[in-house]
């Protein structure tokens, strides 16, 4: 944790030339000092991004709605033009961690990070996210890999991520009461084309529910979710919730998030 450099370029180019070697990104350092305080990561250079302009911002068109790596949890959270086009989104923003978490965290670190029990990895996957980066574009659905692991290849820098604007969509948290971090998440979303239901926190990655899916797409209503089946199999059991309690808190909050779209 002691020893390292600490960069601060101010533009994309620069930082991606920067990380080379055990160099990495720092954002809101939300997840990363933590880690590194706790000696379970350590580098020798810290490329603060940050500083780099036009990595921060929100866009809104009337199909997307693209927001800037290092724009943070609360700036997403009391963004008007969020509000309007897509009101879960600052919603989800507004319950993660606390005031603190929330001033300094940043959309680019979450998703990167890929927290199991994070909460906008489940909206970019219901929401049909690309992920631009320094190098391509890259679909939600093949972005999260498995646990604290994402397709960003080594110094791959993430710049936005562009949400699709649904037609209707909610997240429903089940929280844990001191970290805020998801026990269970169900984010629902009703797009032109399909109906897609994200899961997080229930197992080591966040994953579409492809029974809630097919049921809320021949019927888009809480009554459509009762005959739903869901195997606690693989699920998390944690000091937190057994994998049964998880398989049951999925159909309660798919519930809750339908009825308050
Ligand atoms: C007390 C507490 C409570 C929390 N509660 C919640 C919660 O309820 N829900 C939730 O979802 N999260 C929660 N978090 C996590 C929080 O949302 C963090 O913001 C997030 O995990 C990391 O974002 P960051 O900007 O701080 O990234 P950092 O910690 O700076 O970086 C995290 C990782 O992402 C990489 N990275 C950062 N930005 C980029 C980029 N643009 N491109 C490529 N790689 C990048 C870094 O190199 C690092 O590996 C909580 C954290 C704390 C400390």
């Amino acid at each position: 944790m002691k020893n390292f450099n600490f960069k601060s370029p101010t533009n994309t180019k620069e930082a991606t030339k920067l990380a080379t070697g055990r160099a990495t990104y720092l954002a809101g350092g939300m997840s990363l000092i933590p880690a590194m305080k706790l000696r379970l990561a350590a580098y020798s250079d810290l490329i603060n991004i940050k500083k780099i302009k036009g990595l921060s911002g929100i866009k809104v068109s009337s199909k997307s709605l693209k927001i800037g790596a290092t724009t943070t949890h609360a700036e997403v959270a009391s963004s008007k033009e969020v509000g309007k086009s897509i009101s879960s989104l600052a919603i989800l923003a507004d319950s993660i961690g606390d005031p603190q978490v929330r001033n300094r965290g940043t959309i680019g670190g979450s998703i990167a990070n890929n927290d199991p029990a994070a909460d906008y990895p489940s909206a970019c996957l219901a929401l049909n996210a690309i992920i631009h980066t320094s190098k391509r574009k890259i679909p939600a659905d093949k972005f999260f890999k498995g646990i604290f692991e994402t397709d960003l290849k080594k110094g791959e820098l993430i710049e936005s991520v562009e949400f699709e604007v649904p037609e209707k969509s909610s997240y429903a948290k089940f929280p844990n009461p001191a970290s805020r971090y998801a026990i269970v998440g169900v984010y629902v979303a009703k797009l032109k084309k399909d109906v897609r239901v994200a899961v997080t926190g229930v197992e080591s990655c966040v994953f579409r529910c492809k029974k809630l899916e097919d049921a809320l797409s021949s019927n888009f209503s809480t009554s459509a979710i009762d005959s739903v089946n869901i195997s606690s199999k693989g699920f998390n059991a944690d000091i937190h919730a057994s994998a049964e309690f998880r398989a049951h808190i999925i159909k309660v909050m798919a519930k809750k998030a339908v009825s308050s779209c």
